[in-house]
């Protein structure tokens, strides 16, 4: 891998992993969705590292992610503070994320997460920073060691 790399592809895929949005009310957005899109919530999950209560639903392979506060100072609070609830950030599945953190380095993108923190389900995630993605906070995510799936390079 160089250093020299000024962008993460190709020499990271990336394949999309989930859509977020902030919420209020985990329980009551969950049954909202529910409910009105008739999609069925496949867990709920506390994230400590975020301060958040995550509740995921399959979209056909990918998946829209309900995320509420569980403190009153986590990230997500402050969003619904600041621009109320709807969406939150895109994340991409990445192979290896220390790799892709390096690259998103190399070509100048701001970090929130210097190294990957433990995300839902068991994976390493990291965020990159809205003000050098047009607005867009993006997550990375690295599943688990069994990861045995390929993924058509789209
Ligand atoms: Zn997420």
């Amino acid at each position: 891998m160089s250093a020299q790399t000024l962008r993460i592809r190709p020499m990271t895929t990336f394949k999309l992993d989930h859509v977020a949005v902030a919420v209020s009310d985990i329980d009551e957005a969950v049954d909202n969705f529910e409910k009105k899109l008739g999609l069925d919530c496949e867990r709920v999950e506390v994230v400590p590292t975020e301060k958040a209560k995550v509740a995921f639903f399959d979209v056909g392979g990918a998946h829209v992610e309900l995320v509420a506060s569980t403190e009153p100072d986590s990230s997500i609070a402050r969003s619904i503070a600041k621009r109320g609830e709807g969406l939150h950030h895109i994340c991409l599945e990445v192979e290896d994320i220390e790799a892709a953190l390096a690259l998103a380095r190399a070509a100048g993108i701001r970090l929130v997460n210097e190294s990957p923190v433990p995300g839902a389900g068991g994976t390493r995630v990291a965020f990159l920073h809205p003000k050098s993605l047009n607005g867009v906070l993006i997550e990375l995510v690295e599943k688990g060691p069994g990861r045995a799936d390929q993924h058509a390079d789209k």
